[in-house]
């Protein structure tokens, strides 16, 4: 977008006037006395979430095991249930998400399974500035293959420690690689890789690719079946707001509903004879097949409220705004504080297409800055060795307080 941004505070107010989202803001819990632009780390509570919350334990006192199927969403069906509401925001059908386990336990439940070295193809290709949980859970699903990271765990890595060039990706996708497995958005930089372009390559080559969206759901729309992804999983305590530890997702595409998931348990059965309680497993044709255990109903209730906030919002406009918040929020620290004696550099791509959903600001005293930062109320995070990493949130933040983010800066380096 070609954006026309002026410096003042008068034209801050004026785009908040024009933001059709903005009536979203008063339905969450803003902590007091501070401007929260850490959503990508933990997003805010959502007033919906704390009511279907709240509606769960209710009844878990009232209904007790009866809730199992006779809740308002019955606790059987939470997870397809929760996944079909995902669904849509991922370009998916409803039986290809479901909400389970956590972000590393669902990596490892889907490797395990899409993982199968053979004859030349052996190696799994990962990056090396993907979230670290990512690459340990990849060094040990190595292992347990009986094969050593340092030859088969093979990682791309980054010409300026900020992004990742697809182009060299690509090149590495060898006739050794079995299994290719990437963030969609870089959790330092938010650099949003190019996910269709990069499935297309690996399956060129025979290659399969799964995708991790902690970075990215709930703020970039995805299309997973148009663009083929072969599997993905993510997080829903960020962008989408569920609170800290709720339930993550597991996306599998059709094509592979036959795959044996290599990490079994009786969620995975096929649901309508999960109670029937044979000894021979029958996986479910769906992907929660890949389930494991009982669901965290509790810890998934706020979910149910926070993916009905987002849809009722729509991911298109969310990513609208928020693309207009970062792009906003670069504007004026290219205007304030980019020239010495600032010297702030921008370490998120500047293309919006190759964005993610926050800005990493760079300097030399980062952490200093963030620490003043924080006196002043600003809730961010600071990211070794020089990032601050700001994230405007499209459901709960204004522009005035990008503006007096950036204003706050300039008078703590003044
Ligand atoms: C936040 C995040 C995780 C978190 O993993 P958990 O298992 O939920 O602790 C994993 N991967 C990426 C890319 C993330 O951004």
């Amino acid at each position: 977008m070609n954006y026309q941004f002026e410096m003042s505070k008068e034209f801050a107010e004026k785009l908040d006037l024009d933001d059709k989202l903005a009536s979203f803001r008063e339905r969450f819990y803003l902590p007091k006395d501070s401007i929260y632009v850490n959503g990508n780390s933990l997003g805010l509570l959502p007033k919906d979430g704390e009511e279907t919350l709240l509606r769960v334990l209710e009844e878990w006192k009232t209904l007790a095991v009866k809730g199992w199927m006779s809740a308002e969403l019955p606790w059987f069906y939470q997870a397809e249930k929760l996944g079909e509401k995902a669904a849509e925001l991922v370009g998916a059908t409803a039986d290809e998400v479901v909400a389970t386990g956590t972000t590393t336990i669902n990596l490892h439940a889907l490797v395990s399974s899409f993982y199968q070295p053979e004859g030349k193809k052996t190696k799994i290709l990962a990056d090396e500035l993907n979230f670290p949980t990512d690459i340990y859970a990849l060094q040990s699903q190595v292992k347990l293959k009986g094969l050593n990271p340092q030859e088969h765990l093979i990682i791309v890595k980054s010409d300026d420690g900020i992004t990742i060039d697809e182009n060299k990706i690509i090149e590495m996708m060898t006739d050794e690689i079995a299994l290719i497995v990437l963030p969609a958005v870089l959790f330092r930089s938010s650099q949003l890789l190019d996910i269709r372009r990069v499935t297309e390559e690996a399956h060129k080559r025979g290659i399969l690719i799964g995708w991790d969206c902690s970075h990215s759901v709930g703020v970039v729309p995805h299309h997973f079946d148009e663009w083929g992804v072969d599997f993905a999983f993510w997080c829903s305590y960020k962008y989408l707001n569920a609170g800290p530890g709720s339930s993550a997702f597991i996306y599998v595409n059709k094509k592979h509903f036959g795959l044996e998931a290599a990490l079994t348990g009786w969620f995975g059965y096929v649901k309508e004879k999960q109670f029937e309680m044979n000894l021979n497993f029958e996986q479910s044709n769906t992907a929660g097949g890949w389930q494991i255990s009982s669901p965290s109903i509790l810890g998934s209730a706020a979910l149910e409220g926070a993916l009905n906030i987002t849809l009722e919002a729509g991911i298109e406009n969310i990513r609208e705004k928020s693309l207009k918040m970062t792009s906003y929020l670069i504007y004026l620290v290219q205007n304030l504080l980019t020239d010495t004696p600032y010297n702030f550099s921008i370490g998120t791509p500047l293309v919006e297409e190759r964005r993610g959903g926050h800005v990493a600001l760079e300097h030399n005293n980062a952490q200093t800055i963030s620490r003043k930062l924080m006196e002043r109320g600003v809730i961010h995070d600071f990211r070794p060795p020089n990032i601050i990493r700001i994230t405007p949130c499209a459901l709960n933040n204004t522009f005035v307080e990008i503006w007096k983010i950036t204003n706050y800066i300039k008078e703590i380096m003044d």
